[in-house]
């Protein structure tokens, strides 16, 4: 028996147009595969509107939210509308927007009111525009024929307490989709289930961080035991670099989940970060297909790095860091002061890009994000305050307008001349390199650059390397 779970993105269920046309390919799907599974995200930009609208009902605002309840009522009756008009169910599905819309108004006089949210309210409220527009998908598969039903992951997935960031417990996951999903499969229902939210045991709505629908889709894509787990979104796959820099970026065919998993630490934003723990322990693959261009493949990410050795497949830049930089000759062979720094830094909870080492030990350098350079070099500078009178380490400073530049491929690992040629690209382009890393997975190499020269950094890697290195 076939099993598929799909998730529409955003724009992909973001207009009138793109929620038909998801639709149709729902529809040619539910013949090919004998159980379908559909995750929605909510129509692109409302999630942002949702929590721009309790936001600043908290800061004292009590017209900012009216203002989007009428926003997001337009733009959900415009699909009723478009694509429901003759409907039966039309005036069932105006007052499901209506309701939740007047729920979500409710929510944020509340917010005004007391003039705080809690992450728990956030949870509940930035997740309206997914309960929404399951219902909405469900209604259109029921017009086009299709048995389909709407399903809140609240009934689901069953979550820790970490509001906006929440954990799934697989094991009451599972348990609770099978009692759920499992009788709708086998009567060939397509469940239609809301992306990105989840519930504690109690009951409570949580949500599994921004972008979580990917995540839904790959919890509930194991639970059901897909054969495969697919990704609708508006470009035709995995890139091997930001289009917006290299105009001749291509589609990137075959990835390995680590290499996946590493361009989007190194700042793509393929894939939610944790999509891919659930698709691992089951070797489950993940396609990333383009809603509006279907009859390319796409990306196919899996388990077993296939690749070419010596070859790179992608390359990423990171804006917005500093590096700040611990340098003194008194630290030469004195044990703890790297424990120290870096207590130092988590003190502060900023994360660590990564981390450069001299091995002559004169200086650690730490890439984070520019806006928590002050309070890092701050923390730092108390915490070695001994070191610092004593003169063991001279000073801590800070270098803005920082870019970390990540080649990306599992081609990397063991073969030699990978880095020499990446570091040619940039010489012949005079491109300066001010520090240099390779994670230990040998999957990536990344090199640190000024914000001025990380275009070309990334073109040079791009046209030289991967375009070069394939040809
Ligand atoms: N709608 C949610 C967000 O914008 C979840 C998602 O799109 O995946 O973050
Ligand atoms: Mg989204």
């Amino acid at each position: 028996m076939s099993t598929v779970t799909m998730k529409f993105g955003g724009t992909s269920v973001g207009s009138v147009e793109a929620l038909s046309q998801a639709a149709s390919i729902v529809e040619e799907n539910a013949e090919k595969w004998d159980r379908l599974v559909v995750v929605v995200s909510a129509m692109s930009g409302i999630t942002d509107a949702l929590i721009r609208g309790a936001r600043t009902a908290a800061a004292g605002d009590d017209q900012t939210y009216r203002s989007i309840v009428s926003e997001l009522r337009i733009r959900h009756y415009r699909v009723v509308d478009g694509l429901l008009t003759s409907d039966g169910e039309r005036a069932d599905l105006l007052a499901m927007i209506d309701g939740a819309l007047d729920e979500y108004a409710a929510f944020c006089h509340s917010v005004y009111v007391l003039g705080e949210t809690t992450s728990r309210a956030m949870d509940t409220i930035s997740s309206m525009g997914e309960r929404i527009n399951a219902r909405l998908m469900a209604a259109l598969l029921r017009r086009r024929g299709l048995r389909s039903e709407a399903v809140d992951a609240t009934e689901l997935i069953v979550t820790d307490n970490t509001f906006q960031n929440a954990v799934p417990l697989m094991d009451a996951t599972r348990q609770r989709v099978e009692a759920r999903i499992g009788p709708m499969l086998d009567q060939s229902i397509i469940p239609v289930v809301t992306g990105f939210m989840g519930a504690t045991e109690e009951g409570i709505t949580t949500t599994l961080g921004r972008g979580g629908s990917d995540y839904s889709a790959a919890i509930l894509g194991s639970c059901v035991a897909s054969d495969e787990v697919w990704t609708w979104t508006d470009v035709d796959g995995v890139l091997t670099a930001d289009p917006r820099l290299v105009v001749d970026a291509r589609v990137i065919p075959v990835l390995s989940y680590s290499e996946v998993s590493e361009l989007a630490y190194f700042g793509a934003k393929v894939l939610h970060p944790r999509t891919l723990r659930p698709l691992i322990e089951r070797g489950i693959p993940l396609w990333v297909k383009n809603t509006f261009n279907p009859t390319v493949p796409g990306t196919c990410i899996v388990g077993e790095p296939e690749s070419v050795p010596g070859t790179i497949k992608a390359v990423t830049a990171i804006r917005g860091l500093s590096m700040v930089t611990i340098e003194g000759r008194g630290m030469i062979g004195v044990p703890g002061i790297a424990a120290r720094t870096f207590a130092a830094v988590a003190s502060q909870g900023a994360s660590v890009l990564m981390i450069v080492q001299a091995s002559s030990e004169q200086s650690i350098c730490l890439i984070i994000p520019t806006e928590m350079a002050e309070p890092v070099m701050a923390a730092v500078e108390e915490e070695l305050a001994l070191e610092l009178a004593r003169r063991d380490v001279d000073r801590v400073w800070a270098m803005d307008d920082i870019v970390i530049v990540s080649a990306v491929g599992w081609g990397i690992r063991g073969t030699p001349g990978v880095a020499a040629r990446v570091f040619g690209a940039l010489s012949d382009d005079d491109i300066n390199v001010i520090a240099i890393a390779q994670g230990s997975s040998e999957c990536s190499i990344s090199l640190l650059v000024a914000a001025g020269d990380a275009a070309a950094a990334v073109q040079q890697i791009h046209s030289e390397v991967i375009i070069n290195g394939t040809t």
